[in-house]
């Protein structure tokens, strides 16, 4: 019977649709169609009321007409595509425009569906429910998506946190230590516990600044301070730093470097690196074997090597151990202690420098890792 719901009620009914049509007879009876459909409609009768209309109406989906005088359809949608939120709006192109490409023009200028008119009621209205169904859907995806992430953001920071917290009542064990170990009375049994204890406390240390500056580089970079370092009287005070924790495992450290070879470079960052691979290099080689670090000028920067005899890295792990947690070993009781970061820490600071860091074969046995850094620092974004 004329002007009876032809369709049984459903969960867009009551959508409010906008149709943008020069031509009255063509609206009054699209509206007509919709109205019976159970929708609410507007209409525009040009693009510049069309896109006025967005904000009062706030219309669920558009149907849109192609050749209008003035503002045509195409830049209609295209300038609803640019508004923020704009990709969400299902929009239908509903024309009588005869020429060959018009399909793949609604298609460049974004529209989601494409009928011709004259239009078929049954039509219109299952192309409008699958659309809207479709869009509904991307929007659940999305906000689901965003509230993932807001998640995940949230547990990094609550992360981060807990870790920065770490520091404190570290330094405090530490500083404890310290003090212990200057007691005379000690006997060579505690003083070498004392020793453990605090080469363990060191790497647990070493392990929460790199999660922190990992985390830190994420978000805003590295914020480098660069200056010339001479490589030669350098390495030698870095070696320093790790003679004891070497001797303790019966490790020997030997190093190479051409006199006056200098890197501009951040000397602290530098020095957390050299750490890191030094610290592995300990960590994963048999005691009474040797490591070396060698200088050597190359190409126009400087490359770092850190030649151990260790396990050695199988090629396809590669590359993937300088992702985040990344480590060869399952935990369990003989398994070594490790973060999995302190080589992708060694990488965003090779980055950050203009330079990059590999693993490969150290013949005979074991793994070189090679920073290669340019002289001249990093390339300009
Ligand atoms: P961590 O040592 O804290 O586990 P790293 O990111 O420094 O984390 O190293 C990632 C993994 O790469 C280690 O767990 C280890 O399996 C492997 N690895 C790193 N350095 C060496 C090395 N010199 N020799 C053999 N394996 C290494």
């Amino acid at each position: 019977m004329e002007g009876e719901p032809i369709f049984p009620r459903r969960a867009d009914h009551g959508a409010r649709i906008l149709v943008v049509d020069d031509d009255a007879l063509s609206r009054r009876s699209v509206r007509a169609m919709l109205e019976r459909g159970y929708y609410q409609v507007e209409t525009a009768e040009g693009g510049e009321e069309a896109l006025a209309l967005l904000s009062t109406y706030q219309p669920e989906l558009v149907l849109l007409d192609i050749q209008m005088p003035g503002m045509d359809g195409l830049e209609v949608c295209r300038r609803i595509r640019e508004l923020p939120n704009g990709d969400l709006l299902p929009i239908i192109f509903l024309t009588a425009d005869e020429r060959p490409d018009v399909h793949s023009l609604a298609f460049r200028a974004k529209g989601d569906d494409f009928l011709r008119k004259p239009v078929l009621q049954g039509e219109l209205i299952v192309r409008i429910r699958s659309l809207m169904r479709l869009k509904r859907l991307q929007a659940e995806v999305q906000e689901e998506r965003d509230s993932l992430l807001d998640l995940q953001k949230q547990r990094e920071q609550l992360f981060h946190f807990i870790v920065h917290d770490l520091k404190n009542p570290l330094s405090a064990i530490q500083m404890g230590l310290e003090l212990m170990d200057g007691e005379e009375d000690r006997s060579p049994t505690s003083k070498a516990h004392l020793r453990r204890l605090r080469d363990t406390a060191q790497a647990m240390g070493r392990m929460i600044q790199d999660i922190l500056d990992i985390g830190r580089a994420e978000q805003i970079g590295l914020d480098l301070r660069r200056t010339r370092v001479p490589l030669d009287t350098w390495i030698p005070g870095l070696i320093k730093e790790v003679e004891a924790q070497a001797q303790s495992r019966d490790h020997r450290l030997a190093w190479g470097c051409p006199a006056d070879l200098a890197v501009e470079a951040d000397p602290a960052f530098l020095r957390r690196v050299l750490l890191n691979l030094l610290d592995n290099a300990l960590k994963y080689s048999p005691s009474g074997s040797q490591t070396r670090i060698e200088a050597i000028p190359c190409g126009n920067g400087v490359r770092l090597e850190v030649r151990d005899q260790g396990e050695g890295i199988p090629e396809p792990m590669r590359e993937q151990i300088f992702g985040k947690f990344v480590r060869l070993e399952e935990g369990g009781p003989g398994a070594r202690s490790g973060s999995g970061l302190g080589l992708a820490f060694c990488q965003l600071v090779a980055e950050a420098h203009g330079g990059r860091i590999w693993v490969e074969d150290n013949l005979p046995r074991g793994s070189a890792f090679v920073l290669e850094l340019p002289y001249a620092g990093v390339p300009s974004p």
